[in-house]
């Protein structure tokens, strides 16, 4: 059981089992094992008769299994007079929402014989986090075992910071293998990344604060540079619903800093209680840093940007082409024009790159020009050619006819834009740089020195190839 790898208990989900044999399955368990049979109406594939799953619940309880699960929904004096208590885990699932009455469902299962109970529901915000680590405080009050977490992206502090809120158990997936709840991070990550065991009441929060996160590399990184320097903290996925979502969970469990992207960055930035000279004249803050007076919102993506391209070539009157008109263009044009470039932004929407270029007194032109434009440094604020479009490019490779390309995409490292102007004898640089170069910045900010690059650049090297 491969599992056993990483965790002290292993739930067999016997409803994804095919031609489920229970004293083969059981005989040479190599860690403690909780049996769980899920019906559909709580989330699992079991379809046949409740009568039958309940016997089978009894079958391996009689055949080893250490722990069985069954639903409060369910029969569940048929196990609980026939399984030891302390053998049972009653469990209540609601996957719609985080009630605010989880306690008085909590009371209402404490009158059964069971010795541990488990609450799962679906998270909506990061602040129904807040939900379970208020039912776990009350259940240590009450000296009962309980397993509490909320399901979904937003759910994942709830799983990390679970065991250190006082739950039972937190349950991540088989790495490699398809998750048996949304939400669930797999093993490896919950022990190397996340360092779950080791979290504690001096551990230090920090987080990638927006919506949706499931493409950001920035756990990896930041947790990868943590854990290097034998630090004391964790970095979090922090799938918020607005920015206050994160305040108020910030107001029970402090963060020391955090990271902000899509679509947080101009929220930071009007809540920020000060801001940097970057931040404030691009409107957008990408780093928090939590100090006594209040937040302090930073852009790191702008020296981020600027890094890589100065050590290949002096800025001062260049002549930059930017692609795009969002976020990401905003801090390039604003990053080009602090240096003396000449800057003409490139957009589908006309009227956004009018805008943004007299922001910051640059210039503006259409895509069909592009052709016909003289520039030293293309860069592509856009996200044509980013992972899976990886065949796509903003630009046709005969259009390639400038010194250097600076592509913002990381994932791939490579884009067909960047192939194509090496063909074409470009310079290139990728978005790798700037995404390492503005999250190492990021922990200079946090903690005082600079993340260490070599070592963020292997995570986040190792996850692309993931
Ligand atoms: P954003 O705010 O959503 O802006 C995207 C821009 O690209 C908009 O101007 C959008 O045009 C344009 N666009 C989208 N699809 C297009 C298409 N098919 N053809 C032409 N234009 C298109 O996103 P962002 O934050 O600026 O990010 C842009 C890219 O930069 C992303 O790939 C992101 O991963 C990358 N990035 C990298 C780093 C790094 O550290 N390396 C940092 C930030 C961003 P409309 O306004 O018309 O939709």
């Amino acid at each position: 059981m491969r599992a056993s790898e990483w965790a002290d208990l292993v739930e067999i989900r016997a409803d994804y089992i095919r031609n489920l044999d229970i004293r083969r399955l059981l005989r040479e368990k190599p860690c403690p094992i909780i049996f769980t049979l899920r019906g559909r109406s709580e989330g699992g594939v079991f379809s046949g008769p409740e009568k039958s799953r309940l016997e089978i619940l009894l079958r391996a309880a009689e055949e080893g299994a250490d722990y069985v699960d069954v639903e409060f929904s369910a029969f569940w004096k048929a196990i609980t007079d026939r399984v030891p208590g302390d053998r049972v885990i009653l469990s209540y699932h609601d996957l719609v929402t985080t009630p605010q009455s989880l306690e008085t469902t909590l009371d209402a299962m404490s009158l059964t014989d069971a010795g541990i109970l488990k609450i799962a529901t679906r998270a909506r915000s990061l602040s129904d986090n807040l939900r379970i680590a208020k039912l776990l405080e009350y259940a240590k009050g009450r000296r009962r075992n309980v397993i509490a977490l909320a399901m979904g992206r937003e759910g994942i502090p709830s799983r990390i910071l679970g065991p250190y809120w006082g739950s039972w158990a937190t349950f991540s997936s088989l790495p490699g293998g398809e998750p048996t709840a949304d939400g669930q991070v797999p093993a490896d990550e919950m022990v190397h990344r996340y360092r779950v065991r080791q979290i504690g009441a001096e551990t230090r929060l920090y987080g990638v604060l927006g919506r949706p996160l499931g493409h950001s590399l920035s756990p990896q990184i930041h947790n990868a540079a943590f854990a290097e320097r034998e630090m004391n903290a964790v970095y979090l996925p922090l799938e918020a619903s607005g920015l206050d979502d994160f305040l108020e969970f910030h107001e029970r469990h402090p963060f020391e800093g955090a990271s902000v992207t899509i679509p947080f960055k101009e929220e930071a930035y009007q809540n920020a209680h000060s801001l940097s000279v970057s931040a404030e004249e691009t409107g957008a803050v990408n780093t928090l840093l939590r100090k006594e007076a209040g937040w302090h919102g930073e852009n790191t993506d702008i020296d981020a940007f600027l890094g890589p391209l100065r050590r290949i070539r002096h800025l001062a009157r260049i002549r930059a082409v930017v692609l795009g008109s969002g976020g990401a263009a905003r801090a390039v044009v604003y990053a080009l024009r602090s240096q003396a470039a000449s800057v003409c932004v490139v957009a589908r929407n006309a009227g956004k790159a009018r805008r943004l270029a007299s922001r910051f007194q640059a210039e503006y032109g259409r895509w069909e020009e592009l052709h016909q434009m003289r520039w030293d440094v293309l860069v592509n604020a856009t996200p044509v050619g980013m992972y899976p479009q990886v065949d796509e490019s903003p630009v046709p490779p005969e259009w390639l006819n400038g010194e250097l390309v600076y592509d913002l995409i990381y994932n791939p490292t490579q884009t067909r834009l960047l192939k194509d102007a090496v063909v074409r004898g470009c310079k290139t640089i990728s978005g790798v740089e700037m995404f390492l170069g503005q999250a190492s910045r990021q922990q200079q900010l946090w903690l005082g020195f600079p993340g260490p690059e070599d070592v963020m650049r292997a995570a986040l090297e190792q996850a692309l190839t993931k």
